[in-house]
């Protein structure tokens, strides 16, 4: 598939701003009221496997009927069936420090927050989470940090070297990826090197004028810095990046438009677009301070992962426990390929018994799904999902995995689903209890025999049963 760059007001330039106001609402007055026709027609130019454009998106977005709501939900369903599997990989984020000189106005762990808890994990601290990680089952992990000058590259850079260092019994973290501040491109070198996974940066919201409602101090104040971030990441060799917005601080619809805006900047600049797109919405946090005005209530919020979806299909969706277990559930068959399992924000907390109740004065924000890694297992079986915890892609160098999944005639079949399984039969061997393990081996062995092909089969078998004889990572 060859990248086309989208024509658009500002001409794609490497490490330059893209977002053109203007442009994207245009895009969205003139599609207002559109035929049920045209909606099918994009529909179906997405299951077709080609990526929409900022007209076609804007129509989705304005396809406001019952019936094409739900035309639209439907489509997401098949591009996720047909196209992705039963897949969902899982992952856990790690705090490392929550120092920040930023005033984030919906963060609790900006600067004006006082009664915050400040903390940055001793090295001795980190290998405690990363050992208390394994112990759950946990092989992929995401770093998060404050924006605070201790947070330099090689700061961060050893943080990832130590995770990677971790080996507790056969635990031990395969995929270390990034969530920090944006850095300048011998920065993003030095992180590169440390052999991170996916850097993910969230321009928080897109619109100019409301990004300076919010980011009061600081580092952060600076739009453009934030925006051209991943494009000093690409220029630095680290062709794996995530974007996201922080739904609820400007109109939702906007937000959309201009990830996938950035979706194309990249691709027109880099050739690859982004690995992943978040899209989490506000919690509660201490001194939170964001009005209801832009709030995306649940309805658009699925809405707006099914338009995603379809908008940008060979990009990984994230989603985290930001969200509650029920909406969770119900959001996932439109095309969510990632989701945090067993979740604690609280620094220090993987390892120490203290969770009890949340303390919203040592958290960045409030989660909504605290439950165990096993019981997401546990539902995501329940469910016919296949969870997985394969790391081999980037491993191997097949970077752009998402997109060669989606691309590549095959690929799933060759690589994805039997990484998931010998990942899961690890889990279950190692980490699951009697319960999740009866299921879980049933789970297996559908997958398996869903392959169709007896000679892979028979090979993926052999894997598995040197796993079951104590051997581990073997992937295709
Ligand atoms: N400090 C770095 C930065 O701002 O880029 C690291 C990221 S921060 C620790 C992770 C993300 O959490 C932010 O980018 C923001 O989108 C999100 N976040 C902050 N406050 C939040 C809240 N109250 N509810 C939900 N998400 C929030
Ligand atoms: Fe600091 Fe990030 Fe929170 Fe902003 S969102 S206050 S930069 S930790």
């Amino acid at each position: 598939m060859i990248f086309k760059p989208e024509i658009c007001a500002i001409p794609d330039k490497r490490m330059t701003p893209f977002i053109d106001v203007n442009e994207i609402w245009s895009h969205i007055s003139e599609t207002a009221k559109p035929e049920a026709s045209k909606v099918r027609e994009i529909i179906s130019k997405s299951l077709n496997k080609e990526r929409l454009t900022l007209h076609e998106t804007a129509t989705l977005i304005n396809a406001d009927t019952p019936e094409l709501i739900e035309e639209i939900k439907q489509g997401a369903r098949d591009l996720k069936k047909k196209v992705y599997g039963n897949r969902i990989v899982l992952f856990a984020p790690l705090y490392i420090g929550n120092e920040c000189t930023n005033n984030c106005q919906y963060c609790g762990f900006r600067t004006s927050n006082k009664t915050a808890v400040r903390k940055t994990l001793t090295d001795e601290e980190m290998i405690h989470e990363i050992e208390a990680l394994e112990d759950n089952g946990q092989k992929r992990l995401i770093l998060v940090y404050g924006e605070h000058r201790r947070y330099n590259p090689e700061f961060i850079a050893h943080t990832v070297n130590i995770a990677y260092s971790v080996k507790k019994g056969n635990g031990e973290i395969r995929r270390v990826n990034i969530n920090a501040a944006p850095l300048d491109i011998a920065g993003f070198r030095t992180v590169k090197e440390a052999g991170i996974g996916t850097y993910q940066i969230f321009q928080e919201t897109y619109h100019p004028e409301a990004y300076s409602w919010y980011h009061l101090g600081g580092k952060k104040r600076d739009y453009n810095w934030r925006l051209t971030a991943l494009d000093r990441a690409q220029e630095a060799g680290i062709d794996d990046v995530g974007i996201g917005t922080l739904f609820g601080l400007y109109d939702w619809r906007f937000e959309v438009m201009a990830m996938v805006r950035h979706t194309n900047h990249l691709e027109a600049c880099y050739h690859v677009g982004p690995h992943t797109i978040s899209f989490p919405r506000i919690q509660d946090a201490v001194m939170e301070n964001i009005g209801l005005k832009y709030m995306v209530s649940n309805n658009d919020f699925s809405r707006l992962i099914a338009i995603l979806r379809l908008a940008v299909p060979y990009t990984g969706l994230i989603l985290t426990a930001r969200e509650n277990p029920v909406l969770r559930r119900e959001v996932m068959e439109f095309g969510v390929s990632q989701i945090d399992g067993g979740t604690k924000l609280e620094l220090g907390s993987y390892s120490e018994s203290i969770n009890e109740e949340q303390d919203l004065n040592r958290e960045q924000f409030k989660i909504n799904d605290s439950r165990s890694l096993n019981d997401i297992v546990n539902e995501l079986i329940e469910d016919d999902f296949l969870p997985s915890f394969c790391t081999a892609c980037y491993r191997k160098g097949r970077t752009g995995e998402h997109f060669m999944e989606f691309s590549v005639p095959g690929f799933i079949k060759r690589f994805c689903t039997p990484n998931a399984i010998l990942t899961f039969a690890e889990y279950l061997e190692d980490y699951a209890p009697e319960e999740t393990k009866k299921t879980g081996w049933e789970s297996i062995e559908k997958n398996l025999t869903a392959i169709g092909d007896d000679k892979f089969i028979t090979e993926i078998r052999d894997r598995i049963n040197r796993i079951k004889n104590g051997e581990r990572d073997l992937y295709f």
